[in-house]
């Protein structure tokens, strides 16, 4: 059950953050952690050394981030708390047009929306649901109450607790059902001119990656009649768009055998042609070697990797494959070529990474402009309190034909 009886006293000085509107309090700035300290807690006060209350908080002893902040108001955190929330973040995808390109997107993106440790996903006629932090998990009940008030003609609610940083918390994975039916095996949603399939239940994350949504609309724009070489396609929904937008041939690549099993079914679905397109598993950076040997050259090179920076501790050697990806595409594009390389390491600036893409265009020897810059697509809001919120950053770069 929610408590708000205890409180959180933090250091002298400690407040300031808070004072800025940043929902993150680490461990180092707290002075007395709540009676049960050892407990996680899903509402406790936060208050300065003074006693002054800065914001309402879920404590997460286990976390280096201590307490996440619900709220900078003095309220409950209860299912009329998250209902409100989730209302205001639903408007926002409104303002921002998203249902109007898409069946499917991520309705709350955690600090994004104000709401740390949550992220909804929309799919058609059913929510997934990823609950990331102790608090959130704490939570749960009314939530998914805020979602049934909000969403009554919903066919399910699917959780897919499952992600990494729930170890951090001290959380056990969680998946399965909530609420309604069981998740069909595919789930067809559809993005701009094209369609993809995706699959909530055994899928990466939540099943399918919205973040792209629009970098995979400038792709397209860009795709007719050129060949495009598409790097950690998962299901191939930068190929769905190259190749709805007529491009001249599409090769989709990854190391996984069911998302290449999808990406097929998402060729079909958008009526593809077979002589149009291929998926070959295999490792990019053992590939990339193979096709710079092979003389084998595309006009549309997409470089979407995992993410390769998830600790400052990998900075270096993250940013090191990132430079290498970039340099093999740099090797492999025909003269006028385009390049959409992408980090969603968040720990890798926007600055950083064009550093990193121009070293890697000034050792594979091609001079290159950037055509745009790329980031999330607007259903993963950037708050500008949590900078830590901007994750995915990319570019559109081209190779001079001179
Ligand atoms: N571009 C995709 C998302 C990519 S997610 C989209 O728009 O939906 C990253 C993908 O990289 C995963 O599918 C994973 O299987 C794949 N992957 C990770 N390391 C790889 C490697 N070394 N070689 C090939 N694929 C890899």
């Amino acid at each position: 059950m929610p408590n708000n009886n205890t409180e959180i006293r933090l250091k002298p000085g400690r407040e300031k953050s808070l004072k800025l509107r940043n929902f993150w309090v680490f461990s180092g700035a707290i002075a007395q952690p709540p009676q049960e300290a050892d407990k996680p807690a899903a509402a406790v006060n936060v208050v300065s050394d003074r006693g002054e209350f800065l914001a309402v908080a879920g404590y997460s002893p286990k976390s280096q981030i201590s307490a996440k902040v619900w709220s900078f108001l003095q309220e409950k955190i209860n299912r009329a708390f998250f209902r409100r929330k989730i209302a205001a973040a639903y408007q926002l995808r409104q303002s921002a047009m998203i249902p109007q390109c898409a069946s499917a997107y991520r309705l709350v993106a955690a600090e994004g929306d104000a709401l740390p440790g949550i992220i909804i996903d929309l799919y058609n006629d059913f929510l997934v649901i990823q609950l990331l932090s102790a608090p959130a998990d704490m939570m749960k009940d009314e939530i998914v109450g805020a979602l049934l008030d909000l969403f009554p003609d919903i066919k399910g609610i699917y959780e897919r607790s499952d992600a990494d940083v729930r170890r951090k918390e001290g959380l056990p994975m969680r998946q399965g059902v909530i609420y309604g039916e069981n998740p069909p095996p595919e789930i067809i949603i559809s993005e701009y001119e094209w369609r993809l399939a995706a699959d909530v239940v055994h899928g990466h994350k939540t099943g399918f990656y919205f973040d792209q949504r629009l970098n995979r609309k400038t792709a397209a724009m860009f795709a007719k009649d050129r060949t495009v070489l598409n790097l950690f396609s998962y299901t191939g929904g930068f190929a769905a768009a190259a190749a709805t937008a007529q491009a001249a041939f599409v090769e989709n690549v990854d190391s996984s055998a069911p998302a290449l099993e999808t990406a097929r079914r998402n060729m079909n679905l958008n009526q593809i042609p077979e002589a149009k397109f291929r998926n070959t598993r295999a490792d990019v950076f053992e590939l990339m070697r193979q096709y710079e040997k092979d003389k084998k050259f595309f006009d549309m090179i997409i470089l979407d990797p995992p993410k390769l920076v998830d600790s400052k501790y990998h900075l270096i050697k993250g940013c090191r494959a990132y430079k290498e990806l970039a340099m093999r595409a740099f090797k492999l594009l025909n003269p006028g070529g385009i390049i959409f390389t992408f980090s969603c390491s968040g720990l890798v600036s926007q600055e950083l990474f064009t550093k990193i893409t121009f070293d890697a265009a000034l050792d594979s020897g091609r001079d290159a402009v950037i055509l745009r810059r790329l980031a999330q697509d607007a259903d993963h809001p950037i708050a500008l309190n949590h900078p830590e919120s901007s994750y995915l950053k990319g570019l559109m770069v081209a190779v001079n034909n001179s």
